[in-house]
């Protein structure tokens, strides 16, 4: 298992979320932004849309998601 913080996955908190894969990390990621949204928490709100984006366009979010990948990979196994 590893762990990436929201503000490594481009939000502004630094909630910890923890999986065997980099897609745990960001499907977790996902779930935190949405809550965040129902909360109207606005800090999360930019990288809510963000994500949002990902969703819609993932053709043009592979940059993305290959450097999660590769931050993932870079990290210690916890
Ligand atoms: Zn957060």
């Amino acid at each position: 298992m590893k762990t990436m913080t929201c503000r490594q996955l481009g939000g502004p908190c630094d909630l910890a979320h923890r999986g065997e894969t980099h897609d745990d990390v960001i499907n977790a990621q996902d779930q935190h932004l949405k809550q965040a949204e129902k909360e109207g928490d606005e800090a999360h709100l930019p990288a809510r849309k963000e994500m949002k984006g990902r969703w819609r366009h993932p053709k043009k979010s592979l940059g993305w998601y290959r450097q999660m990948q590769a931050d993932f990979a870079a990290l210690p196994e916890d």
